[in-house]
């Protein structure tokens, strides 16, 4: 396999973002002491090596918090993304994920143990309070379709603030289609961008922007 990295060069902000499609620990190790103190990005995005996934609780044994309006179970906000959608992203990353699909980079946004059950109101102040920074907002996971009533009303309200609307999902437009739920045709027909399907391994060679493996595909706009 072909080892590629992309960097992403922003001097006015003096940021430097790395995509690792398929690096030694090496190389990432000296990556980190060129570059410095930084953070992990991204959903569907392979790993080098086979890891085991940590032992998760089932969802059903959470307590679940009494709601604030509509909330939202929440693993974190991150901003200035600009490998998680066009442009430069704040990044709603949602916890609890039904797939799980195998060597993903992300097993700890599997179980909603992991985060916190936060105000839909509260996500978005916070990414309006980004506005001037950003050029869109992405809400990805851990599995964003397995909460579809809180992520429809959050899509509501971005689409109500103008923002363009990038969401990720481990599931085909088609597998989401088919499940005919209101809040999931509300969300389809409602954001800009779509990027759709399991993160495949053995796909990720030349997988392309923001996606983690060649399977996964752009959907744009579809209203
Ligand atoms: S959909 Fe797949 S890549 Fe995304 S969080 Fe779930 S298991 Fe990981």
């Amino acid at each position: 396999m072909s080892r590629e990295l992309v960097f992403v060069v922003e001097p006015d902000a003096g940021r430097v973002t790395v995509e690792i499609s398929d690096a030694s620990k090496s190389t990432i190790d000296q990556l980190a002491d060129d570059l410095g103190s930084g953070m992990n990005l991204n959903c569907a995005s392979p790993v080098q090596k086979e890891r085991s996934l940590p032992v998760l609780q089932p969802d059903s044994d959470i307590t679940r918090p009494e709601a604030d309006g509509f909330s939202i179970w929440l693993y974190r906000i991150y901003h200035n993304s600009v490998v998680d959608g066009p442009g430069r992203r704040s990044v709603i990353q949602t916890v609890g994920c039904s797939i799980k699909c195998r060597q993903c980079l992300v097993p700890q946004t599997h179980s909603r143990e992991n985060g916190e059950f936060v105000s839909v109101s509260s996500i978005v102040a916070e990414v309006v309070g980004q506005r001037e920074e950003h050029d869109g907002v992405t809400i990805l996971g851990g599995e964003p379709f397995d909460q579809p009533e809180a992520v429809a009303e959050l899509v509501s309200r971005l689409k109500h603030n103008g923002f363009h609307v990038t969401v990720y999902s481990g599931y085909t437009l088609e597998q989401l289609i088919q499940q005919k739920l209101p809040p999931i045709d509300y969300i389809l027909t409602h954001i800009d961008l779509l990027i759709d399907g399991p993160f495949i391994s053995s796909m990720s060679e030349g997988a392309g922007e923001y996606r983690g493996s060649r399977n996964q595909r752009l959907i744009g706009r579809m209203l």
